[in-house]
């Protein structure tokens, strides 16, 4: 007998594997192709992200809506950061702003070693939490704060991955990038030109990579909601 998770996790029509595999490859045909990002999008569902009305479209390679005027990004993008992540090495410790759904969240668990997450809006962070639970995703520290001051009590980190747009890096966060480690960022105006950057620091020097265009939502500074 399955466990109702077990039957949930399983899905069936709109979610099954087929329609999950579809997306895999419409990922590989866009350029995706390490094979860990691949396999780490194959086997964390979707559609457990995204609210119920939308779990139809969970394996569209589309940003969907999560309340409060926020999305759970598109998967391309989920795959073309966390790709970028991994691309000298899998870090050790990983920090995220922008917590959101929790689903490169759950990404990032299952590829680097020890992930922590800020996010502003505490409902998403909740639903979040309870998301990893249900998939096993232990390695995982969520915090309801402001993104934009990092979590300096636990880097310097291996990496970051801020999943909103600032119009200019926040200092704090290139100050929380350890030596060898890097940051993913996109940078720029809401609706404007935004690029998705890569940061490194290398000999204690700050090294900028751009690379691509970009449409996020806004890292918004300041006061949690
Ligand atoms: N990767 C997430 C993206 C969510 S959208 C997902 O796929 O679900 C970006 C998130 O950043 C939103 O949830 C928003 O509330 C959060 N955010 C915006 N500004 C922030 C800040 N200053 N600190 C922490 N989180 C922030």
């Amino acid at each position: 007998m399955l466990s109702p998770t077990e039957v949930y996790l399983r899905g069936s029509g709109l979610t099954s594997p087929r329609v999950r595999e579809r997306l895999i490859e419409r990922l590989q045909d866009a350029g995706i192709s390490d094979e860990r990002v691949l396999r780490s999008m194959r086997r964390t569902p979707r559609h457990l992200f995204v609210e119920e009305a939308f779990s139809g479209r969970a394996y569209e390679d589309t940003a969907l809506p999560i309340g409060h005027g926020q999305t759970i990004s598109q998967p391309y993008t989920v795959a073309r950061m966390s790709e970028a992540i991994l691309r000298d090495g899998v870090p050790n410790k990983v920090l995220e702003i922008g917590t959101g759904s929790g689903y490169q969240t759950a990404i990032l668990a299952d590829l680097t070693n020890q992930v922590f997450s800020i996010e502003r809006i505490k409902s998403l962070q909740d639903l979040a939490r309870e998301r990893l639970r249900v998939l096993d995703r232990y390695n995982v520290r969520l915090r309801h704060a402001d993104g934009w001051q990092g979590w300096s009590a636990h880097g310097p980190f291996d990496a970051i991955l801020v999943a909103a747009a600032p119009d200019e890096i926040p200092p704090r966060l290139l100050e929380q990038i350890a030596e060898g480690g890097r940051m993913v960022i996109p940078v720029g105006p809401q609706g404007g030109v935004q690029r998705l950057l890569m940061i490194r620091r290398v000999d204690g020097v700050l090294r900028e990579e751009i690379l691509e265009g970009a449409s996020f939502v806004p890292l918004i500074a300041g006061a949690v909601a």
